[in-house]
């Protein structure tokens, strides 16, 4: 997984020193744009502390939101300042600046003292950011002596913020990526069998490269969601008006083959929740996976999937979830993702849930804390599934 050669935030002598320290700050707001869920702050505050406590200061970056490369009010990182304060306990300066290191900003930087706490401006309120510009790169690795990322949900893009800078100067991980990357990797390499991958959410395009990467390691793969539907019709099956992706209809083919030739369990829905229309009112009922009507679409799996799939999770030592099996943003459709979540959340396994949307289930059901790991990063923790080695890591000095 490439974590043990590249250096962390132990490797370094950071007293007295500015350290630029690149977290995902990217957290769900609401409309008046109050803060819905700070699980992304709170996993940065290990490292700030450790910097300050080692006689750093600390000079913060982050994106928010899809500003697309211009300022807007909407996505200024001065929404997160109280929530960072209140959860460090002391105040911190923001360079409320929209063109994120002016003059000015340069000037906070330069001034700023041991023990102290500097909170950059979006760094996407600049197009450069995701450009990954190497002016803007050397400009940004003019604040400070040391770079850090502990950034992990945007470690998968290769940005100024999370790769250029690392170019000009000292750098490291923090310890949340140290951690995600060791749970993740270790899991991977030496999984405590059973070991089990349940697989969700809408796309089996998104979903390919880490069957392809885990069909060689796990013991059975468990598909549930949208993506179910795929496999179904590339079996043969009536899917109705079902979530489809005709041009991925033999390559599910190919991979139900692959499994068959393995001898791995390969488990796809044995019965599902059917709807007329995709509405959380619609009329629905479940049916057996052979007698899906043409006229509805499949929401969610039924009571006998969740059994099976449940009786799976039972047995197994290690098991890993990413995306939800049904609709679950709609109540009625909820069930069945709510159900892998329990039987995770009561398994003794090692349970490792992948971010975005099946980590917001998790928390919706409230078995976050009953989970050993849940991911703080929907793409990132994807690309480790699949094998790949993230951008922003790889841009870290060696050890
Ligand atoms: P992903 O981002 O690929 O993990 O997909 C998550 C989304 O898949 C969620 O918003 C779910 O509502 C959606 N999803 C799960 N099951 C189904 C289904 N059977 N039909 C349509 N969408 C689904």
């Amino acid at each position: 997984m490439g974590t043990l050669n590249k250096k962390t935030i132990r490797d370094l002598d950071i007293k007295g020193k500015k350290i630029l320290l690149r977290c995902d700050f990217n957290v769900p707001m609401d409309e008046e744009g109050n803060i819905t869920d700070d699980t992304r702050i709170r996993a940065a505050i290990p490292t700030i502390e450790y910097i300050l406590d080692n006689g750093g200061s600390v000079i913060l970056m982050s994106h928010l939101g899809r500003p697309k490369g211009e300022p807007n009010p909407k996505y200024s990182l001065k929404l997160v300042v109280k929530r960072i304060e209140q959860l460090i306990g002391k105040g911190i300066k923001f360079a409320d600046d929209n063109l994120v290191i002016s003059d000015a900003t340069k000037n906070l930087a330069k001034e700023l003292k041991q023990g102290e706490i500097l909170l950059l401006q979006n760094m996407r309120f600049r197009k450069e950011e995701e450009e990954n510009d190497e002016n803007f790169s050397k400009e940004l690795a003019s604040l400070g002596d040391i770079y850090v990322n502990d950034a992990f949900g945007t470690s998968h893009r290769a940005h100024t913020s999370t790769v250029g800078v690392a170019a000009f100067l000292p750098s490291a991980m923090g310890f949340l990526i140290e951690k995600e990357l060791k749970i993740m990797g270790e899991t991977l390499e030496t999984p405590e069998r059973p070991f089990i991958v349940i697989l969700g959410g809408a796309k089996v395009s998104d979903k390919i490269g880490i069957i392809e990467n885990l069909i060689d390691k796990v013991d059975a793969i468990i598909i549930g969601g949208g993506m179910a539907y795929t496999f179904l019709k590339s079996k043969g099956y009536e899917i109705g008006q079902s979530l489809l992706e005709e041009d991925k209809i033999n390559l599910a083919a190919g991979l139900l083959e692959k499994a068959e030739e393995k001898d791995l369990e390969f488990l796809l829905p044995i019965d599902v929740v059917v709807a007329k229309e995709f509405a959380p009112n619609s009329e629905h009922r479940t049916v057996d996976t052979d007698s899906i009507p043409k006229t509805m679409m499949g929401m969610d799996i039924g009571e006998k999937t969740v059994e099976l799939f449940v009786g799976k999770i039972k047995n197994a030592k290690t098991i890993i979830w990413n995306g939800p099996v049904g609709v679950f943003e709609m109540p009625v459709f909820a069930k069945g993702t709510e159900e892998i979540a329990r039987a995770m959340a009561n398994s003794k396994a090692v349970t490792i849930v992948g971010g975005g949307d099946s980590a917001a289930a998790v928390e919706k059901f409230g078995f976050t804390d009953k989970m050993v790991h849940v991911s703080t990063g929907g793409g990132a923790s994807l690309e480790l599934l699949e094998g790949r080695v993230l951008p922003g890591v790889e841009a870290l000095e060696n050890r």
